[in-house]
């Protein structure tokens, strides 16, 4: 393994027979470790193909959920990076789904916020989903299949959502708030709410909605 400061590129692999050398970027910790187990997941489910060409950071996306090449590797980072009985144990020590949460776990794993989200998700017994915003629209939607409808991506947000009052107003609201429940799933009944609670990436202008149904 070597540092590869290759411009608008982030990661690679070369193999040779039964080795390989993959290259990453100068990249903060987490993401460079994502980086180097997203190659290794190429090297191993794909083992037929011996030079990749870059991948972008687009590639690089913690959203693993699709097929394809890309999302193979990143579904192996995921589970090598945050293996699923060590990170069950985790989410099943959350009392309720929270950003607070979300980070304290991403710190003991070293993952990025945004792929603990998706692993959080993924094993959470609450009916949840995680909504990625970027100029008021959606960009990614995930949620357990209990969730019910889901606004979609490239969907312009719901006035009533704390994610759109991020992009109407740069308002942040603070912690958990209820929200109309048609917000964030269409199909909602009118008197449903739901919990949101925003975590705003300045840096990339996204807003990360994490939204999930109270207990009755
Ligand atoms: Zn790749």
């Amino acid at each position: 393994m070597r540092a590869a400061p290759t411009r608008g590129a982030r990661a690679n692999l070369l193999r040779m027979g039964d080795r390989a050398i993959i290259s990453v970027d100068d990249l903060p910790t987490d993401q460079r470790r994502w980086a180097i187990a997203h190659e290794l997941g190429h090297f191993e489910v794909h083992p037929d193909v011996s030079y990749l060409g870059f991948c972008t950071g687009e590639d690089l996306r913690a959203d693993y959920h699709r097929s394809g090449r890309e999302p193979e590797a990143n579904a192996f980072a995921a589970e090598l990076l945050m293996p699923e009985a060590l990170f069950q144990r985790a989410v099943d020590k959350v009392e309720k789904p929270a950003w607070r949460e979300v980070q304290a776990i991403a710190a003991g794993f070293q993952v990025s916020l945004t792929a603990t989200a998706h692993r959080f998700i993924e094993l959470s017994w609450e009916r949840v989903a995680l909504f990625i915003s970027q100029e008021g629209k959606v960009v990614s939607n995930r949620g357990r299949r209990d969730f019910g409808t889901r606004l979609k991506k490239s969907e312009p947000l719901h006035s009533d959502s704390l994610a759109h009052d991020y992009f109407a107003k740069k308002k942040v609201w603070p912690g958990a708030q209820h929200v109309s429940a048609q917000a964030w799933s269409p199909t909602a009944r009118d008197s449903d709410e739901v919990m949101e609670e925003v975590f705003v990436m300045e840096a990339y202008g996204s807003v990360l909605s994490l939204v999930w149904w109270p207990a009755r």
